[in-house]
């Protein structure tokens, strides 16, 4: 289920690209957890290009290890100290995540919550594709939520962290690609690739031009396999998409989405898709899982949380929610509904 709907959104890209294939334009895809990785590089050379994947192949592998709770790594240690009550020296990288995430759960008012793995895990998204076969018991889900799971209320003495409450079980899910994306940046930037686009399943960053020019995206449809709108992305900015559309459980013939509600730790089925440009991509991408959340009522007091400039909201019926930004760089295609 994940990897078709990644690959859907990751050939809009492609496709896009293909009009414009030069010598001096390089590509590579690998499949890291189920996520396709694309990388196009432009104005680069061949050995140069094949050095630089290489490098981030190896590094995406093992962070691909350690920040999924579910891997033998070093989440998985953490999420064991954090069950036992015991503080633990946390690795820099991992410890900015988890502090960051810390940073949205309060600035979206709980909408964005990284520590809600043991309810994700009763909902079977930790074991997709196979899932669960029944609706998890509510009073499970309550037992776990009225603990207060979350990344909120962990201490740090610089890397050590001290646990907070024994039924959060991080999950950074709702951030990691926007953290592997700047490490993305970092190592194509240090291999002297200055021009390329890193796409993580659809979630994409853009470095430098595209033969000289912005890069061009288009936003897949929630409901099917076609671009609704296009738009130029300028050198440093980041697009997220969050939707119910990509992963989901399916029990007696009910789609249950991947993304949940903390407050009631339901799935969230009112918001189809959440489309975020930013400069920082690990904040578009909180945002764009913290909008879907939100839905359309919590819209404009999220965009201002966030300070969001770019910001694409479709519900479920297909009504649409843009910043005024969203809406002067957007180009609806025939198949969107709000030009
Ligand atoms: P994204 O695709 O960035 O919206 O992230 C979705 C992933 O974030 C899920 O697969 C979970 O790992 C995690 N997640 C689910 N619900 C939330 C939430 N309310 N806040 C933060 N992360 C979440
Ligand atoms: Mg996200």
């Amino acid at each position: 289920m994940r990897s078709s709907a990644n690959w859907r959104k990751a050939l809009l890209l492609v496709a896009l690209l293909h009009a414009c294939s030069a010598v001096d334009e390089h590509s590579a895809n690998f499949v890291l957890f189920g996520t396709i990785v694309s990388i196009h590089a432009f104005d680069t050379t061949e050995p140069a290009f094949s050095d630089a994947m290489s490098t981030l192949e190896t590094r995406f592998s093992a962070l691909g290890v350690d920040w999924y709770p579910w891997a033998d790594g070093e989440l998985k240690r953490i999420n064991a100290a954090i069950a036992a009550a015991r503080p633990i020296d946390v690795s820099p990288p991992l410890a900015s995540l988890i502090k960051a995430a810390a940073r949205f759960e309060a600035l979206s008012g709980d909408r964005f919550n990284a520590g809600l793995g043991h309810v994700s895990a009763l909902w079977g998204f930790h074991a997709l594709p196979a899932g669960v076969t029944s609706v998890p018991d509510a009073d499970a889900i309550s037992a776990i939520l009225a603990t207060r799971p979350g990344a909120s209320d962990l201490g740090w003495q610089h890397l050590t962290m001290r646990p907070g409450a024994a039924s959060t079980l991080l999950d950074l899910g709702g951030i990691a690609k926007g953290a592997l994306l700047l490490e993305a940046r970092r190592l194509l930037l240090q291999h002297g690739i200055d021009n390329a686009i890193v796409n993580l399943g659809g979630d994409l960053l853009v470095i430098g031009q595209v033969h000289g020019r912005h890069a061009r995206i288009g936003i897949q449809s929630p409901h099917d396999d076609y671009p609704i709108a296009g738009l130029q992305i300028a050198s440093g900015e980041a697009v997220f998409t969050s939707g119910n559309y990509e992963r989901y459980v399916e029990i007696d013939g009910t789609r249950y989405p991947h993304i949940l509600d903390p407050r009631t730790g339901q799935p969230v089925r009112h918001t189809a898709s959440v489309t975020v440009v930013h400069t920082d991509p690990v904040l578009a991408d909180a945002a764009a899982t913290a909008l879907l959340v939100g839905g359309g009522a919590d819209f404009d007091a999220l965009v201002d949380a966030f300070e969001l400039e770019f910001a694409l909201l479709i519900d479920a019926s297909g009504d649409t929610r843009l910043t005024p930004g969203m809406r002067q760089r957007l180009h609806w295609t025939a198949t969107g509904n709000s030009q």
